[in-house]
């Protein structure tokens, strides 16, 4: 079976996904946004069942990231959002990490949290974003993520669903300008605070059938063809055009996947 992330690393490489999902080797040097993004999840995911304890060695990955990660979680005030976040009484928390399939369409997903409000099953997410926050929610509510979320869940029993629970952490920069426009300061815990926010997302019932038909095409289509590896070697500089895949050198320049630059990362459903 595959996940929503195979597919879309396969859209956009079949030969990526390959080495991401198949041999599991990524890239070993650090990568900052996965570091942060892992620690935030795992901070949130403690605080919704009441066990976020202010100490940020309690989260399982705290450990294991380099000090570089840790500085920048520290100097951003990421922690701020988890101690002063609201989570509405009214939310009933009914999954933590929750892992659904269907076998029908070759698909499976983990959801962050289940949470019920107001008559109706939410899928709960937490997205970072830098200064867009209509085009975020737009990505999280018409993503192949939320569609396939919201299939998983209502065959399997998670019905009425509602749609998807948006929390935005807007990245920030380390300061800001000063109202006189000619002083600087560091932002502040209540920067922090202020930038994260809460958003309900539906989709109309047409426009889920219709997602949820193109993603099961796209899934076909990937089931039959994953053992070839295709390479699209239009996606080799980014979407942009100015950045490298970072598996170039083994697909053009001779080099090994079972080189140092790679490592052997954990299972991921
Ligand atoms: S270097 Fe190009 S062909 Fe190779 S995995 Fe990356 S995008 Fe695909």
């Amino acid at each position: 079976m595959f996940t929503v992330s195979q597919l879309k690393d396969y859209l956009r490489c079949p030969a990526q996904a390959f080495f991401i999902h198949e041999l599991r080797r990524v890239p070993s040097a650090s990568n900052m946004a996965l570091g942060i993004g892992t620690l935030f999840h795992e901070q949130m995911a403690l605080l919704l069942v009441g066990k976020y304890n202010k100490v940020l060695a309690q989260l399982p990955s705290w450990k294991l990231c380099t000090d570089e990660v840790q500085d920048a979680y520290m100097k951003h005030y990421l922690y701020i959002v988890a101690e002063r976040y609201y989570i509405n009484p009214a939310w009933e928390i009914i999954h933590i990490e929750k892992a659904l399939e269907d076998p029908g369409i070759n698909l499976q997903g983990r959801l962050d949290a289940i949470v019920k409000w107001n008559g109706k099953y939410w899928s709960l997410q937490w997205k970072t974003y830098s200064n867009d926050l209509a085009g975020l929610q737009e990505k999280v509510r018409l993503g192949y993520h939320e569609v396939a979320y919201q299939h998983l869940a209502s065959i399997n029993g998670y019905t009425p669903w509602g749609g998807t629970i948006l929390g935005a952490c807007q990245k920030l920069p380390s300061y800001r300008m000063a109202p006189d426009r000619r002083s600087k300061y560091m932002i502040t815990p209540e920067d922090r605070q202020a930038a994260f926010t809460t958003h309900y997302l539906t989709r109309s019932p047409d426009e889920q059938a219709s997602l949820l038909d193109n993603l099961t095409k796209h899934l076909e289509r990937m089931s039959r063809d994953w053992a070839l590896r295709l390479k699209n070697t239009d996606s080799c500089f980014g979407m942009f055009g100015n950045s490298r895949c970072p598996y170039f050198q083994v697909c053009h320049q001779g080099g090994s996947i079972g080189s140092g630059n790679y490592k052997t990362a954990e299972p991921r459903y």
